[in-house]
């Protein structure tokens, strides 16, 4: 039997018009970061890693100046990726494959605590964040990635455990290479985890882009993508950073799937 669970591995206060962008600015908001551990006979795998504990504890240090001028982490001690699956009685051990939707801090951040795990990054993603000189539009996070860890670089679809139950989709725009999860169990219940190719339902229902991507022609095919999933297969989507959402969302130790 696959179960799923939602961990929320963060906060982040920021402004509303960088996640959608028609809005006006100057209204701030506070955002939750999801992370997902599938339970699946063949192994434990997480999708995201959060936000690193550091970021709250000395926020300039870790993120740089000009991260902090846009955003405020604002995460408790209980909200890192370690103390949250503690309420699945599990530790980092326990996890066998982690996949990042994308390099980006709020994701990454707490790699470095699955040094035994294998990690799925996509090949652009992985390949474009590590270019010398970087890729415009796009700001990975090194410090948070760049650990001895075992990634395998994948290309495109990568169906996890060969039979379609967990499945990473690419969904790039955002980054060069984020990609989304899909899990299925049983007949027709389908979940997709779309991290950052859709922020907020807002996004999907009026086909607004945020600020803060790479590339947006490409990021609105992706956006598409999600939403015939949504709309035409019956998915049931969980949006990288939506409060509203997060609200109703039953959370760990209660399982979503
Ligand atoms: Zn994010």
């Amino acid at each position: 039997m696959i179960r799923a669970y939602t961990l929320c591995t963060g906060f982040i206060e920021l402004d509303r018009a960088s996640m959608v962008s028609d809005l006006a600015p100057g209204q701030r908001w506070t955002v939750p970061v999801l992370s997902f551990l599938v339970d699946h006979p063949r192994g434990k795998l997480l999708f995201d890693t959060g936000v690193h504990c550091q970021a709250r504890l000395d926020p300039v240090g870790r993120l740089g100046p000009e991260r902090v001028k846009r955003l405020t982490v604002k995460s408790g001690e209980g909200d890192d990726v370690v103390p949250q699956l503690a309420r699945l009685h599990l530790i980092p051990d326990d996890v066998r494959y982690v996949a990042n939707s994308h390099l980006h801090f709020d994701h990454c951040g707490g790699n470095e605590f699955f040094p035994h795990a294998t990690f799925f990054v996509q090949r652009a993603e992985l390949e474009a964040a590590r270019r010398p000189g970087g890729v415009p539009s796009y700001s990975p996070s090194p410090i948070d990635f760049e650990h001895a860890l075992d990634y395998r670089m994948i290309y495109g679809e990568h169906d996890v455990f060969g039979y379609g139950s967990v499945v990473l989709i690419p969904t790039y725009g955002h980054t060069p290479g984020h990609q989304s999860m899909v899990v299925r169990a049983g007949k027709g219940a389908q979940l997709v985890c779309a991290s950052d190719a859709c922020y907020t339902r807002e996004n999907m229902d009026r086909d607004v882009l945020p600020n803060v991507l790479w590339n947006a022609s490409v990021m609105r095919e992706s956006l598409a993508t999600l939403r015939k999933l949504r709309d035409q297969a019956g998915a049931t989507i969980f949006y990288g950073h939506d409060p509203a959402q997060w609200e109703v969302t039953p959370r760990a130790p209660s399982p979503v799937m």
